[in-house]
């Protein structure tokens, strides 16, 4: 009654030119439904701001994880690019390195048949000496070209190994690069189709967002959003069992009344999220 009474005192005090308002008329009784009224409007108020930042945040957290599938998404396809440019270049060096190799075998044909001719030449001129030392020169000469075409004999068959096992090589890089290219079709599509899909949810997700935040005070709007910054999609934790399902941190039991109560809006103490009791959550948020 203490209240009613300050109530009326004021009430007759900023209208001083109406009728004196009887106590038992209404003046008391009036005003103190008044006041309970707009008290329990506060309460159901906060209650329904709270509730709807609880949907913020699962919005959020629905934005955040469109984002964080997609986003892993354009990494991999980098990757996978980077991956066939590296086969592409294996296979370029490869063939590049055969070419090479053909021509060297073809310059060794070449000395090869060179060497025969001369030695064709140097086998005729043995039987037209006229002295030991010129025979032992010849002979000399013949052994070091069949000593060159040995050489270019072992190269020839090391050049034919080495081209088989770059060809080998190709081969492979080739099949490995084909199976890159199929998984990078398939990741391509699975992003296009991840776009088409999210576009249409994310634009839904985000017009909801703006209506119901519309709708929240700035100052509670600005308080949300500064803690989503650091806890993008969970700005929001629940009490449960007097415990911040944020940080798990335990809060005072007079406080968790409080909260309860919702007549206005709680931090968690040590993280910093927005605090709301476990029976403002919808059931199937509960878990
Ligand atoms: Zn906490």
């Amino acid at each position: 009654m203490e209240n009613s009474n300050k109530e009326e005192y004021q009430l007759n005090e900023s209208d001083e030119n109406s009728e004196p308002v009887s106590d038992e008329e209404q003046g008391g009784t009036r005003i103190l439904d008044y006041t309970d009224s707009e008290e329990e409007k506060n309460k159901k108020i906060y209650n329904s701001e709270l509730l709807q930042l609880f949907q913020v945040s699962k919005i959020d957290k629905e934005l955040l994880e469109i984002e964080e599938e997609r986003g892993d998404l354009p990494a991999k396809i980098e990757l996978l690019q980077e991956e066939i440019k590296n086969f592409e270049q294996i296979i370029v060096k490869n063939k590049q390195e055969i070419l090479k190799l053909d021509s060297e075998k073809e310059n060794l044909s070449k000395e090869n048949k060179n060497a025969a001719k001369k030695i064709d030449r140097y086998d005729e001129e043995k039987f037209k000496v006229r002295s030991n030392k010129e025979y032992d020169e010849i002979t000399r000469a013949i052994d070091h070209l069949y000593d060159q075409i040995d050489r270019n004999d072992t190269r020839n068959n090391e050049i034919e190994i080495l081209k088989s096992n770059l060809t080998k090589e190709i081969e492979d890089t080739e099949r490995n690069k084909a199976e890159i290219q199929e998984d990078l079709k398939e990741k391509k599509q699975l992003l296009d189709e991840l776009n088409k899909e999210t576009e249409m949810r994310e634009l839904e997700l985000k017009n909801k967002r703006v209506n119901i935040m519309a709708r929240l005070d700035a100052g509670i709007v600005n308080l949300y959003e500064r803690i989503n910054k650091t806890y993008t999609g969970e700005a929001i934790a629940i009490l449960r069992n007097e415990n911040c399902s944020g940080c798990f941190n335990s809060i005072p039991p007079q406080k968790a009344i409080e909260i309860k109560m919702a007549n206005q809006i709680f931090v968690c103490q040590t993280c910093g999220r927005i605090l709301i009791d476990e029976s403002i959550v919808p059931e199937n948020h509960k878990v």
